[in-house]
């Protein structure tokens, strides 16, 4: 479909849009809302739900042969940069971590968990399914049936790290409580967990451990050389919670880590990308719903 059309339709259908848009944005992970798909008759559903603004991402995700792809490329473009990263004992992939003396620590690799090494998209279906938006609870269910498959090519990437002697840390903003099912999901899969030590680092699990990642990359850092970081969001990297001139300029700045210090995985669905896309005044359904529409660039003078 070409891209004016979809606008048009988009915009005739924005009515139908905002119900199931409703809080479906801006959140740290998918949700679902299994009581709304009972209230709602099979016959007035269909359309709304074809409608959900994650469904095309979603789909991507879920079913092209092209995301399988492009994992695989981050995580064997990981692998090969791995051995030059630990042969250089100057090599660091942290900015929290220049100018310190860190070239006798024990090398470390970073990655975040959602959509960086676990696929949430069974999450996101159910969510798309219900005609539901992101609810925590909902989503702490599906968390600890720890069962979110591995993303292609994180197995194969980690379990090299393991076996070169790479101490490999997971750096989520799943909540704290949520850790023991995430360490039963990562087991399940056969991604790498140091027996001894805590490797996950959970939003919340000391004071100072918010959402923004810096102070437990900080926390890494006095104690190893972190040699890779991979993540999904700019945030899996640097602070970036920013408006969107700003983390172009970020990217551009840092051009030179990414498919080197830095590994990027796509994810379309969720992410700070797209609270970049609201004004703070924007905070109903409409207001955002606007707002993506707007941010559209069609080129017109
Ligand atoms: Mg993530």
């Amino acid at each position: 479909m070409r891209v004016g059309t979809r606008v048009v339709r988009l915009l005739a259908s924005l009515a139908l849009v905002l119900a199931p848009a409703a809080c479906a944005t801006s959140r740290e992970g998918p949700g679902t809302d299994a009581a709304s798909r009972a209230e709602v008759p099979e016959t007035e559903r269909a359309p709304d739900l074809a409608e959900h603004p994650t469904l095309f991402a979603t789909l991507w995700q879920q079913t092209a042969a092209e995301y399988s792809a492009a994992t695989m490329q981050a995580y064997d473009e990981a692998s090969e940069v791995l051995p030059l990263a630990l042969a250089d004992s100057g090599w660091t992939a942290a900015v929290e971590q220049e100018g310190d003396d860190f070239s006798t620590l024990p090398p470390a690799v970073v990655l975040d968990v959602d959509e960086t090494v676990l696929d949430n998209s069974p999450q996101q279906a159910r969510t798309i399914l219900a005609g539901g938006s992101f609810d925590p609870e909902v989503w702490g269910a599906w968390v600890a049936e720890a069962r979110a498959p591995a993303v292609p090519g994180a197995r194969e990437f980690l379990t090299l790290a393991d076996s070169l002697g790479v101490a490999v840390f997971y750096v989520t903003n799943r909540d704290q409580p949520l850790e023991e099912a995430t360490r039963r999901n990562l087991e399940a899969e056969g991604l790498p967990l140091d027996p001894e030590v805590d490797t996950i680092l959970s939003r919340g699990e000391r004071e100072g451990w918010g959402s923004d990642k810096t102070s437990r990359r900080e926390a890494i850092a006095e104690r190893y050389r972190i040699v890779l970081l991979v993540g999904d969001d700019f945030n899996d990297f640097i602070s970036a919670r920013l408006p969107r001139e700003e983390r172009d300029r970020l990217v551009e700045r840092y051009r030179d880590r990414w498919g080197d210090r830095w590994i990027m995985i796509p994810n379309p669905t969720y992410g700070s990308w797209e609270g970049a896309l609201y004004e703070e005044a924007d905070d109903t359904p409409e207001e955002r719903a606007r707002r993506r529409l707007e941010s559209l660039d069609d080129m017109r003078p």
